[in-house]
């Protein structure tokens, strides 16, 4: 089996990369400009690695050759960090939609099955939060169904949603071709994936907003408050990246089950606020670095329109409903989420908590501290 993947040094490249490359049947061509995550597999043998901007000049019959010899084509490059949805909205346009165009023309023309990762973003908020079911009473307005859950995106001065629309277009994009031409498709809707590789750790591997792993890692890395934006009432399910790996896998090595169809990959039982998140994850960091004060490391709200600046709006709950993937290719994710945050914590300690610690802890204060949270 010959692979084709976009964006396979960022963060869920590196990972499937990795698996796919643990087989032997299976060679990749994989494309991207940034190689830091995947330096552990640079001159693998079965790797061809197309180390260029995939929409560059000239690239263009490297593209094409690679399309053409691919047996599935994943595409998961992408600006996909909320930070920049509303902050660089013209690059989140353009990395979602306008320069995949080319890769979706090319799999038409060659009858190759493109594997598009798209986002659960595209669902927007929940039908509950525009009827204010602040207690979500009824399923049928937050459950996330891939083929019958409307998208309710904001308006467009919310320029959060500039990478949900860019994505969307581009889903029914791939379906249009898939209508027109016959083109065979998948399409993946990722629920919040967690592992090592994940983003950037600000202060230590760069500077700007991550996601919200990576901010409240490097908030308690650099003893720093974690920050709630809008209390973090908002909530999300947490999947790990090794279920989330599998998911690729089943499907690469169920077409006919998964060709055609789009699929939510996310881990219902996983569902957490984002409060709840960082009250968990300052408890695993504790017993991760074994000072049981972190547990009661600070905690501050802070306005989205502040932190993300202005044109943010969240997403409530993205609680996905995952009967397709289980009953079309045998998926369920089985990694619960403390065990997806403690052994995310425990890469990310042994990285960088030598460094981190020589810093004197100066702002962690007693759990009266949390008052703000
Ligand atoms: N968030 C937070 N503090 C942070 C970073 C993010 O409270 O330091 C919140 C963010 O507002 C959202 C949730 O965490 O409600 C998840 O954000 P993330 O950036 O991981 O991406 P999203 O799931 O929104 O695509």
């Amino acid at each position: 089996m010959h692979i084709l993947i976009t964006g396979c040094g960022g963060f869920i490249g590196s990972h499937l990369l990795e698996r796919l490359l643990q087989r032997a049947d299976v060679t990749v061509s994989g494309w991207d400009h940034q190689q830091a995550k995947i330096e552990h597999l640079l001159g693998h043998q079965r790797l061809n690695l197309r180390g260029a901007d995939l929409y560059a000049c000239g690239n263009d019959a490297h593209l094409r050759e690679d399309v053409a010899a691919a047996d599935a084509v994943i595409n998961l490059a992408a600006i996909c960090n909320p930070s920049q949805y509303n902050t660089r909205p013209l690059g989140v346009i353009r990395s979602n939609f306008t320069d995949m165009l080319r890769l979706a023309d090319l799999c038409a023309e060659h009858g190759k099955w493109l594997i598009h990762v798209s986002t659960s973003e595209v669902y927007g908020r929940t039908l509950a939060s525009y009827t204010g079911d602040a207690a979500y009473e009824d399923p049928a307005l937050y459950e996330l169904r891939e083929d019958s859950t409307p998208f309710t995106l904001g308006p467009v001065q919310n320029q959060r949603w500039t990478y949900a629309c860019a994505k969307q277009l581009m889903e029914r994009y791939v379906y249009a071709h898939h209508y027109e031409h016959g083109m065979p498709f998948s399409i993946i809707r990722p629920l919040n994936f967690f592992g090592p590789r994940m983003d950037f750790i600000p202060g230590f591997e760069g500077e700007g907003i991550p996601r919200v792993l990576a901010c409240f890692l490097s908030a308690l890395l650099r003893n720093e408050p974690l920050q709630l934006v809008d209390g973090g009432h908002a909530r999300r399910v947490i999947t790990g990246i090794d279920d989330a790996v599998d998911a690729f896998m089943l499907l690469l090595d169920k077409p006919e089950a998964g060709k055609g169809q789009i699929f939510n990959i996310g881990n219902p039982a996983n569902e957490t606020t984002i409060r709840g998140l960082a009250d968990t994850m300052r408890r695993l960091f504790a017993e991760a670095v074994g000072d049981p004060a972190y547990r009661d490391h600070p905690m501050h709200t802070v306005p989205g329109e502040t932190f993300y600046g202005p044109g943010y709006e969240d997403s409530d709950r993205r609680l996905p409903n995952i009967d397709k993937a289980r009953d079309l290719l045998g998926w369920e994710p089985v990694v619960p989420l403390e065990s997806v945050l403690r052994e995310t914590i425990a890469y990310y300690v042994e990285k960088y908590w030598h460094v981190a610690s020589r810093k004197p802890r100066t702002s962690a204060a007693p759990s009266s501290a949390t008052g703000t949270a």
